[in-house]
């Protein structure tokens, strides 16, 4: 779980996951209300997110799969991935590039 960079509160996964969905680029910590930035790791992690959830088009092109099998992959792609990603991410208060 994240811990902020400015008081060291460490988030709770429920603070994580509502922080992880909002418009902002930063995530607001709930205990001292400072604006915290994602590690430029923790972004590059969650910049593959997206192409996760193609794998089971992928493997569609491979193996005949029903569309069923296509969607409920992908939908469990995206389930594992807002279990496990919240617990990966880690704070700063500086902004830090990308790459
Ligand atoms: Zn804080």
């Amino acid at each position: 779980m994240p811990v902020c960079a400015t008081c060291h509160h460490r988030w709770s996964f429920k603070e994580t996951l509502r922080a992880m969905y909002t418009l902002k680029p930063t995530m607001t910590c709930p205990n001292c209300r400072k604006e915290q930035h994602l590690t430029s790791a923790s972004r590059k992690r969650g910049a593959f997110a997206p192409f996760l959830v193609l794998i089971p088009m992928l493997l569609n092109v491979f193996f005949d799969l029903n569309w069923l099998t296509v969607i409920g992959g992908m939908v469990l792609i995206a389930v594992v991935f807002n279990l496990v990603y919240p617990r990966m991410i880690e704070l700063t208060d500086k902004e830090e590039p990308i790459w």
